[in-house]
């Protein structure tokens, strides 16, 4: 076999430790220690996280396992293969250990000590150098770890966004077999909506105020709330060019003063005046979202059965 395929052979089996460390949420980087022999004397990928020490790279735990199998520091005649240009510490151990070779395949621009950032095999003034063999297999090594990095990133995106909920109240506001909404122009994609009354819980103020406030403000009703009737449910809304999570609660309201006929309302630019829907149109009318249009139904239903009761 020839040297270049010997390299590869070696460094292929250095990625599947990497890959190893990255399932364990580890920087992956792999490891392993080829002795005078041809035979691996150790393999292993960092551990940094797992064992919590600094100590744990993946070259430093190969140089430790290694020395301990063959009770001798000295690993003289031996290749280490990593899947990561060796740090400062690392490259520190290897020299120590007076390795012959280090084969490594994606450069460290930030952190190698090898031939990126210090060039500490190729050092005279040091009693051991280290012949250096690089780029076997680089992008398969640097690809492991943009990839990591990459689904680390948006981990943190989607728990930052996770914890990024609205959280909102509407009203399914029933009177004689019809629902109040409002007409809704979306200031972004001018798409027509009709909405029911709701929107932002104030800080200081329950859920429920802000419904009966809600729907004041956007339909000019002021309503009460039928009691123990409230559901919560989470979901997206695109509105404004911009994707909302939403986390409401529903509540199920009738007027709490006579009727009338709907009015002008002084509200946001997009609220374009509130309406009553047949409760025969509501599948129509809140079919844009399926979350809505299921709150609306199960706000209906429960508002005419107490109807019927009471
Ligand atoms: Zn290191």
């Amino acid at each position: 076999m020839k040297q270049k395929a010997i390299d590869e052979k070696w460094m292929k089996r250095a990625l599947s430790l990497a890959e190893k460390a990255a399932a364990q949420g580890e920087v992956p980087v792999g490891a392993i220690l080829v002795g005078p022999d041809g035979l691996p004397l150790a393999q292993s990928y960092n551990h940094r996280e797992t064992w919590q020490s600094p100590l744990a790279h993946a070259e430093s735990i190969v140089l430790h396992t290694a020395s301990k199998k063959t009770q001798n520091w000295r690993l003289e005649d031996c290749t280490l293969y990593v899947t990561l240009e060796p740090c400062l510490m690392c490259a520190g151990a290897l020299l120590q250990s007076r390795v012959r070779r280090v084969v490594y395949g994606a450069k460290d621009p930030r952190g190698g000590a090898v031939e990126s950032l210090y060039q500490t095999f190729q050092d005279s003034r040091l009693n051991h150098q280290i012949e250096i063999t690089s780029g076997v297999l680089e992008t398969e090594c640097s690809d492991i770890l943009s990839q990591f990095f990459q689904e680390r990133r948006e981990d943190h995106r989607r728990e930052k966004e996770s914890k990024n909920y609205r959280y909102r109240s509407s009203v399914i506001v029933v009177h004689k077999n019809k629902v109040l909404g409002f007409h809704a122009i979306d200031p972004h994609s001018k798409a027509k909506y009709i909405f029911m009354p709701g929107g932002q819980i104030d800080s200081g103020e329950s859920a429920e105020q802000a419904a009966i406030r809600e729907t004041l403000e956007e339909t000019g009703y002021k309503i009460r709330l039928l009691p123990e009737l409230k559901l919560q449910r989470r979901y997206d809304f695109e509105w404004n060019g911009k994707v909302h999570h939403c986390d409401t609660t529903f509540f199920v309201g009738t007027l709490d003063e006579d009727w009338h006929e709907p009015r002008w309302v002084e509200d946001a630019d997009y609220n374009k005046g509130p309406t009553w829907i047949p409760a025969k149109d509501i599948n129509k009318v809140f079919a844009y979202h399926p979350d809505l249009l299921w709150g609306v139904q199960w706000g209906l239903k429960r508002a005419l059965a107490s109807q019927k009761k009471g």
